[in-house]
């Protein structure tokens, strides 16, 4: 439902009067040429005035005397332009009572505008507060402190100490000000104005408490309570909006009673600090996350060689958080590696020199840390007239790059050997493929010969002719083999296979290429034994080794075979009586190549192959091989192979046999 609003009332003159006659507040209207045209109850009660007589005369009559020609225009023309200087706040005046007395009054002045009809407004209100304002007209209010400007009915002329005492307040690089209680501003001098964004003229006579800034209004009624107090912040002027931060001081002033009458403002403009402040925040700022997320550490220490500052990265290395090192020194933290290191802090404060990147090996100093290498570089940190002010140090984890280098090296060293290894090989196994080609062709040539002849061809030299081809071939699948085990591509085919008679298979064909000398005596195995294996490579072990035991056995002498089943294993050792293997050899013996130390002093041929072939069969059939040795006193090579029931059971069912 829309309610129809009511109709604006029309005042009459009369009604409105009397709400003005109902006010509280004094009030006092005048016209552009300053006339009061209107004054109510309370300010007829206020200036002492009957209405009837006040009206139509000039405002001067309420203006003392000394105030009639005040700047050069009239007071209330002045009242009206710091009116709005200052925004409508109010401001003391002094006016005169009809009995002639002097009022010091709370003012707010405002007016309708400078269009026709003007009318200045003026609300005033008694200041009760005031001790003896009548008795001492305006002496408390707008007193003549000396670095006031000298206005009418100063009392005295300016002694030698107010005249100095005016020197230093107008030319303090501070802002000053004093204020009585009530707040008005006695004094200031202009840097306080300048600061505030408006004249000395303007601010004096203002009640502070009216300042839109309650920080400042609190501190001002802190100081009229008898307390020194302070402001900082950014104060805003009402009247031109500019921000300024200040810091002020306030300080209470009190009369010979101690009563507080005032008291004193020191203002100072604090834009420059705060820059310089803001700017060395963000330069500390950045120097912090600069120290702090550097990946090398950083320390600074006093001229005492304490330290001053740590960083994160390198506190962490004795880990240790950064503030237990602050104040300590290097074996206050360290210890012993402490006083060493302090050494060379020390020598850098002495002479002024730089210390670069100074190489240290943490374990050999005795430094615990996750750090093993570090370089260290010491340095003085100067003000700029070139005093030291303390040490700055930089530390640098070299150990990642330390490793590195030594693997490095050890890469080449391996690559280095391993060059060696191939170089000596390539020799070894040419001049190895050799050596039964010359009696070989020899042998053939031989026969060839015979043939020729029509001589009967003798069955032996064609055996050993067949050996030498023999020694051959097993030499070209040695180096075959070698290079598929490598690549991982020696293929097993097993098939159940009775090992006791492979061995005497393998003893026999040694045997029947072999010139005089050893003795092969086979312990041969009560009941067969048989295993899962492929009896290609199987015989190739069994070879392997006997050919060795031979090889290795210059001296003659009888080369032990045998053969046992142990529960779920099958045992084979082959023991001779040869030259033995050095203990220290005996670990690598199965690696590719190798070839013993003991070896090489006398002219064994060998590729270094056999034993490194062995062990990938053995090791493929689930077995082991092992050595045990003596140096002058022979060796036992022992191959350990599951039974065939115990590779049944873990294989399953048998394999077909294959062909080769
Ligand atoms: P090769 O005999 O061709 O050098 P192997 O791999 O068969 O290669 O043997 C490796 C090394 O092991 C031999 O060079 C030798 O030093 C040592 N060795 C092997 N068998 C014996 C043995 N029965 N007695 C002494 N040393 C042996």
């Amino acid at each position: 439902m829309r309610r129809e609003k009511p109709a604006v009332a029309h005042i009459e003159a009369d009604e409105f009067k009397q709400w003005m006659d109902a006010m509280a507040d004094a009030l006092l209207v005048c016209d552009d040429v300053e006339h009061i045209l209107y004054l109510n109850r309370a300010a007829e009660l206020l200036l002492g005035w009957p209405r009837e007589e006040l009206q139509g005369q000039s405002f001067s009559v309420l203006v003392p005397p000394r105030f009639q020609a005040w700047k050069e225009g009239s007071l209330l023309r002045h009242l009206l332009g710091k009116r709005l200087a200052s925004a409508g706040r109010s401001t003391l005046v002094p006016l005169r009572h009809r009995t002639g007395a002097e009022l010091a009054l709370e003012a707010v002045v405002s007016h309708t505008g400078k269009e026709p009809p003007e009318r200045v407004i003026l609300t005033l209100r008694h200041l009760p507060e005031v001790p003896d304002a009548t008795a001492e007209p305006l002496e408390l209010g707008l007193a003549p402190y000396p670095w006031q400007h000298a206005h009418q009915g100063l009392a005295h002329a300016p002694t030698l100490a107010e005249r100095l005492y005016q020197l230093i307040v107008e030319n303090a690089p501070l802002g000053l000000f004093h204020f009585g209680n009530p707040p008005f501003l006695i004094a200031c001098n202009d840097q306080f104005a300048g600061l505030l964004g408006t004249t000395r003229q303007q601010l004096l006579g203002l009640n502070l408490l009216t300042l839109r800034d309650m920080r400042v209004v609190d501190c001002i009624r802190v100081t009229l309570q008898g307390q020194h107090t302070r402001y900082e912040g950014n104060y805003v002027s009402t009247t031109t909006g500019k921000c300024t931060p200040l810091r002020a001081h306030f300080a209470p002033f009190r009369d010979e009673q101690g009563r507080v009458v005032g008291g004193v403002g020191i203002v100072e403009d604090i834009t420059t600090q705060r820059r310089m402040e803001q700017e060395r925040d963000t330069q500390l700022a950045l120097a912090s996350t600069l120290l702090r997320t550097a990946p090398v550490g950083m320390a600074f220490y006093d001229t005492r060689l304490r330290f001053v500052h740590i960083n994160d990265v390198l506190a962490s290395v004795t880990g240790q958080p950064p503030e237990a090192y602050i104040g300590h020194t290097l074996p206050e933290m360290l210890g012993p590696p402490g006083i060493q290191l302090e050494q060379f802090l020390r020598h850098v404060m002495e002479t002024g020199q730089p210390l670069e990147r100074l190489e240290v090996n943490s374990r050999e100093m005795g430094l615990l840390g996750t750090w093993e290498y570090s370089t260290i570089s010491m340095y003085p940190v100067r003000a700029p007239d070139g005093r030291i002010l303390g040490l700055g140090s930089v530390v640098e984890d070299t150990t990642g790059a330390k490793r590195a280098e030594q693997e490095r090296l050890r890469l080449l060293r391996e690559a280095q050997e391993a060059v060696r290894v191939r170089d000596d090989f390539l020799t070894i196994a040419s001049h190895e493929l050799k050596t039964p080609l010359t009696p070989l062709s020899l042998r053939l040539a031989t026969l060839e010969r015979k043939l020729e002849r029509g001589e009967p061809l003798d069955a032996s030299s064609l055996q050993q002719a067949r050996g030498h081809l023999v020694r051959l071939t097993t030499l070209i699948n040695d180096l075959l083999d070698s290079s598929r085990i490598e690549s991982g591509g020696l293929a097993l085919h097993p098939q159940p296979t009775r090992l006791d008679v492979l061995i005497e298979h393998v003893i026999r064909v040694t045997e029947s290429f072999r010139e005089a000398g050893n003795r092969i005596a086979f312990h041969v195995p009560v009941r067969p034994i048989e295993v899962m294996g492929d009896p290609y490579r199987l015989e190739q072990v069994i070879a392997n080794l006997l050919e060795n035991a031979l090889k290795y056995s210059p001296d003659g002498g009888t080369i032990h075979v045998s053969l046992e089943a142990r529960g779920e294993v099958v045992l084979m050792t082959v023991s001779d009586p040869g030259i033995g293997i050095p203990s220290d050899q005996q670990k690598h013996l199965f690696e590719r190549h190798f070839r013993a130390r003991n070896v090489s002093t006398h002219s064994y041929g060998g590729l270094g192959l056999g034993l490194y072939i062995c062990r990938d069969i053995v090791a493929r059939h689930g077995g082991s091989i092992w050595v045990e040795s003596e140096v002058g006193r022979g060796s036992t090579f022992y191959v350990a192979l599951p039974t065939l029931q115990a590779s049944r059971a873990l294989t399953g069912p048998t394999p077909e046999p294959q062909m080769h």
